[in-house]
C-alpha cells in the first residue's frame, strides 16, 4: 500500500507519527528516510507518544539506538546517520531489536539497506519548497 500525507507544520507531522504509534504492532520495523531537517525526529517523537512513552525522546546520534520501555510496546529508535561501518550494527546487536517483539524505527535507513528485512515498512519525508518552507510530504509504502 502506498499512501501520501501532506503536512504544513511540525505539529501536524508529530500527529501523523502519533497515529502510527497508536496502531503499531509488535515486531514492526519502520524505515524513515529524508534529508537532514526534514522532520524524521519530529515524526518519531509523535510515534513514541502514540505508543504511550512519556520520556523525552531525542535523536540517538551518538549511540545509534535508544531504547524506550515505558510504553505499550518496547520502542527502538535508531538513527544511523553517523554510522562509520556497518559492523557497528553487529556490535550493538541490532538483530535483537530488528527481529524482536518491539517496534523499530530507523532514521537514515538507506545507509544500512543491506541489513533491512524485506518486511520493513518504508516511510519517506520530503520537502517541496514551492509549496512553502514548512510543507512536508510523508510517503508510506507499507
Ligand atoms: P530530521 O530528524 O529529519 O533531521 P528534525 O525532526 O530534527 O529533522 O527537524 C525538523 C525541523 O523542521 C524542525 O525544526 C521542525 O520544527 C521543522 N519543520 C517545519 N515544518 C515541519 C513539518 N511540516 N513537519 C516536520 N517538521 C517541520
Ligand atoms: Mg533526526
Amino acid at each position: 500500500m502506498k499512501k501520501t500525507i501532506e503536512t504544513t507544520s511540525p505539529e501536524e507531522t508529530f500527529e501523523v507519527g502519533r497515529q502510527l504509534g497508536l496502531s503499531a504492532k509488535p515486531g514492526e520495523l519502520y524505515t524513515l528516510d529524508g534529508d537532514l531537517g526534514v522532520g524524521k525526529t519530529v515524526f518519531t517523537k509523535g510515534m513514541a507518544e502514540g505508543l504511550g512513552i512519556m520520556e523525552h525522546v531525542n535523536s540517538p546520534t551518538f549511540t545509534i539506538v535508544q531504547v524506550y520501555e515505558s510504553g505499550r510496546l518496547p520502542f527502538y529508535h535508531f538513527d544511523v546517520y553517523r554510522i562509520g561501518d556497518i559492523e557497528e550494527m553487529d556490535e550493538i546487536g541490532y538483530e535483537d531489536y530488528f527481529f524482536g517483539d518491539g517496534v523499530c524505527i530507523v532514521e537514515w535507513a538507506e545507509l544500512i539497506s543491506e541489513l533491512l528485512p524485506s518486511t520493513a515498512k518504508k516511510i519517506t519525508i520530503e520537502k517541496d519548497l514551492e509549496k512553502g518552507f514548512d510543507y512536508r510530504r510523508i510517503i508510506f509504502e507499507l
